[in-house]
């Protein structure tokens, strides 16, 4: 197939310290360039190799470039012109040799740093922790001439896009080299080392940044590349912490990695139920070490058997002293008496298995990459890809670092404030919430006639929902929630009610008041603490409206799936009838299936998709060590595809079934054509597995056992097929982190959406208050924003009868599956 002249020759690089997800970016830029038409090339080593360059140039064909014919026509041809050129899968075997200057480097692949890579080189990336192609610090790009040398390698290898992935250090690099490039095209044309015609195709490189780092510490995205493994890791030890602080009644100093940036440090403080909490950009008030022993003897007094105060890396006081794990540990003992200890957990918050969410970011931020780039013209700016709470944006790099750079001026100049206000809102929420939700005093308390009653309840379902249509289940986060909510309410005054067993508890008067102390564990506890029960389907809505009456709830909090969000509904409507129900309430979704209308996540979701994607790795290393094989997993999910979409997204599957999109011969036969020839053009000899997920629920005809059967029956010597089912697995056990930090954020919104609802109320007389349809909300995430919308408001984006949401932020990501799983590129449609 004769190969047409590239859109572009795009190379991508690693820098800095090494990130979960870096893998991910680099699999994304080459599969998406390729299916745009793009050469791609890595760089390895960062900057370092792009510095050094080819230094063979006999070495640079291809390692091998596999010929097959094929006797039909594929959809994309580029993708086979470009199936595999061999170093792929030679860095992920990790042959390593260390140079002269100590910079690591492979013995095949001596003297050359920009390798040419295909569709196959990066297959199974996904799940590989770090940076397959190296990263390095380079001192030599810090200078002009090595910056020199890295445009005139650019130029001689042809390339004229470049993606770094790297930290605010690797993107203040490629800042410079993009400000600088048309001087350093000028000098290499002056000295010769390229000929006008280079210089005139190459007058301009076109750069994005894509951030990589654990710290979370670049300006103006809300997430960072590796940010969400780094904290799994930390919220792992935290908890295996907890259990051994319990048993000895032990004080632990966690110190986690945060040079400049609290922002891991103050996540794990949130997610792991710290007493206290030091971060560079908020030092404690002097002298710390008072503060710190006021607050944890609260806690001791209030009954605590453990305590727990993280300590960022960079964290010091208010005159930029810095403060120790070491110097902590000696106060709590010698102040407090505490038997303490300290950890760190260095190196071990890098490493490891990317988590869900650091495969499907670098996914995204890698198609937007390329796209940035094939887009960009002399005049529109550099950009780093950043995301904004769902959203995936283009911020100019310039900006970003400029940013990025004055949070650091601003603690250097003890300008505390500034810092704190240069960060993102989410940085500033999380801080409130971790003070609201740890610290025991009265100063937050409002006066006794502004104090509420406000119940707590996990509901399955309510009143017309029959038992058999009931398939909520509990979700990661929900107990994270209602802790912070209980301990919001306690610091505010208010009553924390919780509600047992749902609606069916209420009317058994299963209710009782939350303390302090007795929801300290629920951050990492999985399932639902409260309960949840199906209720019968005879119970009457007076019944329900008396029970609110006797207990005199000011206010309902409802955390649940698409049950908690009907019985909502129903309250609502039943206000015309019930004056107990002209209370705020207001509904926190929770659910691993993610199909509560309107809103973009869930809490649970998180979790969940971590428990699907660690399965599916093991199945997929499963399926290659026998032989050829499809592998079909069945998730959970009712009717709502999401989970199997995303997770299909984040395990590299190839294939994806949900019910909104259903399943038919025609599609089958398809995706049967699709697997053959993609086993066909594997090499030979080489063991493959490949996987397939399906929703429960995607048809009733092909279930799960019937495809892989088919497979089975089709792919006769090329594969063969087994299938597994993910059942409650995929419920999760510990929730992750992002749903239990998300879960504190978003309750804490839940519960000043209460106040501001009562106060309104507060202003009509006592006996005649009717509350407005605003007052009965949902909390959703919608793009970039948190959007309580009114319930009645929500109907309009339901699909009742198939129990979820229309128009779904994540419908397009099953195209997504199929681009890069090679359906899309191999199968004409
Ligand atoms: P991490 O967040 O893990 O520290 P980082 O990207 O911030 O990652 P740095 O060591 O600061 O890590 O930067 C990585 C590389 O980027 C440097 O070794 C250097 O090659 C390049 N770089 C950083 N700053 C500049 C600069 N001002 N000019 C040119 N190159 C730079």
């Amino acid at each position: 197939m004769a190969a047409s002249k590239p859109q572009m020759k795009i190379a991508v690089l690693t820098s800095g310290g090494d990130s979960a997800g870096m893998n991910a970016v680099v699999r994304a830029v080459v599969r998406i360039g390729i299916i745009k038409g793009c050469e791609t090339y890595i760089i390895r080593e960062g900057y370092e190799g792009l510095v050094r360059g080819n230094t063979h140039s006999q070495d640079t064909k291809p390692l091998c470039k596999t010929e097959f014919t094929l006797d039909y026509q594929v959809a994309i041809p580029q993708v086979i012109d470009n199936l595999r050129f061999g170093y792929g899968s030679l860095l992920k075997n990790g042959e390593g040799d260390i140079d002269e200057q100590g910079i690591a480097t492979t013995k095949t692949l001596k003297g050359k740093y920009i390798v040419r890579v295909g569709w196959d080189d990066v297959r199974s990336w996904l799940s590989e922790g770090g940076t397959l192609i190296g990263t390095a610090r380079s001192k030599t790009f810090r200078t002009h001439e090595g910056r020199l040398a890295a445009a005139r390698n650019l130029v001689l290898e042809g390339i004229n896009a470049l993606v770094v992935c790297g930290g605010d250090g690797s993107l203040t690099g490629a800042d410079v080299f993009r400000q600088e490039w048309p001087e350093l095209i000028s000098t290499l044309l002056k000295n010769g080392s390229i000929t006008s015609e280079d210089a005139n195709a190459y007058a301009h490189l076109k750069i994005v940044g894509l951030v990589g780092s654990i710290d979370n510490d670049m300006a103006l995205t809300d997430l960072t590349i590796g940010a969400p493994t780094a904290l799994q890791r930390i919220c792992e030890a935290i908890d295996n912490i907890n259990s051994t602080a319990i048993s000895h009644s032990r004080a632990f100093v966690l110190e986690v990695m945060g040079r400049h940036c609290g922002w891991l440090a103050l996540l794990a403080a949130v997610s792991g139920g710290a007493d206290y909490l030091f971060i560079p950009e908020k030092p404690p008030s002097d002298p710390w070490e008072e503060d710190m022993c006021q607050v944890i003897q609260q806690h001791r007094a209030a009954g605590k058997r453990k305590t727990l105060v993280i300590v960022a890396e960079g964290a010091h006081d208010a005159s930029l002293n810095p403060i120790r794990a070491e110097q902590v540990k000696t106060v709590l003992s010698e102040r407090l008496g505490l038997d303490s200890r300290v950890t760190t957990l260095g190196h071990t918050q890098r490493g490891g298995r990317p988590v869900a969410w650091d495969r499907i970011l670098p996914t995204l931020q890698g198609v937007e990459a390329v796209n940035a780039l094939l887009e960009a013209t002399p005049s529109t700016p550099s950009y780093m890809i950043g995301m904004r709470e769902n959203k995936i944006i283009r911020i100019p790099l310039v900006e970003a670092v400029n940013m990025t750079r004055a949070v650091a001026q601003a603690i250097n100049e003890k300008d505390f404030e500034k810092a704190m206000s240069l960060r993102d809102p989410e940085f500033i929420e999380i801080l409130g919430a971790f003070k609201a939700t740890s610290l025991l005093d009265d100063s937050f308390k409002l006066p006794a006639d502004k104090r509420l009653r406000i119940a707590i309840m996990h509901p399955k379902s309510l009143l017309w929902l029959r038992a058999s249509d009931s398939v909520g289940a509990p979700a990661g986060g929900m107990n994270a929630a209602t802790r912070a909510a209980a301990r919001y309410c306690i610091g505010r005054g208010h009553t924390p009610l919780a509600i047992h067993n749902g609606f069916r508890g209420l009317l058994d008067d299963k209710i009782d008041v939350l303390s302090w102390l007795r929801v300290d564990s629920w951050m990492s506890r999985g399932g639902s603490e409260l309960g949840t029960n199906r209720t019968q389907p005879d119970v009457s809505l007076g019944a329900v409206a008396t029970q609110f009456q006797k207990h005199e709830f000011d206010a309902l909090f409802l955390i649940g799936g698409f049950e908690a969000f009907t019985s909502l509904k129903i309250l609502e409507e039943a206000r015309v009838h019930y004056p107990a129900f002209h209370i705020p309430m207001v509904h926190l979704p929770a659910t691993i299936s993610n199909n509560v209308p309107l809103t973009e996540f869930s809490l649970g979701c998180d979790t969940s998709l971590n428990s699907l994607v660690d399965a599916c790795d093991a199945i997929k290393q499963s399926a290659s060590a026998s032989r050829n094989r499809v592998f079909v997993v069945e998730t959970q999910g009712g009717k709502c595809g999401y989970i199997a979409t995303m997770g299909a997204l984040a395990a590299g599957a190839v294939l994806v079934y949900t019910p909104e999109d259903g399943i038919n011969l025609d599609v089958l036969r398809n995706d049967v054509a699709f697997l053959k020839t993609r086993f066909s053009i594997d090499i030979k000899g080489e063991a493959e597995g490949r996987l397939v997920v399906r929703n429960e629920q995607s048809s009733k005809i092909y279930t799960t056992e019937v495809i892989s059967e088919i497979f089975k029956e089709e792919g006769h010597i090329l594969f063969d097929s087994r299938h597994a089912s993910l059942g409650h697995t995929l419920q999760g056990g510990i929730p992750s982190p992002l749903d239990r930090a998300r879960a504190v954020r978003l309750s804490m919104k839940c519960m000043a959406f209460i106040e501001s609802q009562a106060a309104k109320l507060a202003k009509q007389p006592e006996k005649k208050r009717r509350a407005t349809s605003d007052s009965a909300a949902v909390i959703t995430i919608q793009g970039s924003l948190i959007v309580f919308t009114p319930v009645r408001e929500m109907l309009q984006y339901a699909d009742m009868k198939n129990r979820r949401g229309t128009g779904t932020w994540w419908s397009g990501m099953k195209d997504l599956v199929e681009v890069f799983g090679g359906r899309t590129a191999l199968i004409p449609s």
